[in-house]
């Protein structure tokens, strides 16, 4: 199924200079990149975007860090794109990632883990339309 997703290259990938092996990665695996733009989110703005995590203990601290510094996010379109993608990622602990996955590779910590993908398709339309807007969605 041909499906829609948003990733995000968080701050500690912008400021390590990952932006670029974030995305060979995603247009080496055949997924196609339909929107991308620099954000620096606002507390208030990380706080909407993690709402699911609200009264988590690392909602406080996650959302501080998004905030921290500029992110690239982006919509990737193609089939299954929601799971190739989480799969290219990794899991959140790089602990616990498979080799070869973004997170394996270039993580410090479960928190500074370099990406976001969306965990479903319900969440990757949230997700898009929380950054994006119709015009910026082109492809
Ligand atoms: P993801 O979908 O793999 O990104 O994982 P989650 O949705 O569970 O968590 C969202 C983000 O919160 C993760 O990517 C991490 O940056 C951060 N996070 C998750 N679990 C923890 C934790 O136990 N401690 C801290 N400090 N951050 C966490």
């Amino acid at each position: 199924m041909l499906q829609r997703t948003l990733a995000i290259i968080k701050p500690d990938g912008v400021s390590r200079n990952l932006i670029g092996t974030v995305v060979k990665r995603v247009e080496d695996e055949g997924i196609k990149i339909v929107a991308m733009k620099m954000i620096h989110m606002t507390k208030e703005q990380a706080m909407g975007f993690y709402k699911v995590h609200e009264g988590k203990p690392f909602f406080d601290s996650v959302t501080n860090f998004m905030s921290s510094g500029p992110c690239v996010v982006m919509v990737l379109e193609g089939e299954e794109a929601v799971t190739r993608y989480r799969k290219l990622m990794g899991a959140t602990n790089f602990k616990e990632a498979e080799e070869g996955t973004i997170r394996r590779d270039f993580a410090t910590d479960i928190e500074k883990n370099v990406v976001h993908g969306s965990d479903s398709e319900e969440n990757a339309a949230f997700e898009i339309g929380y950054f994006f807007s119709a015009l910026e969605r082109v492809g």
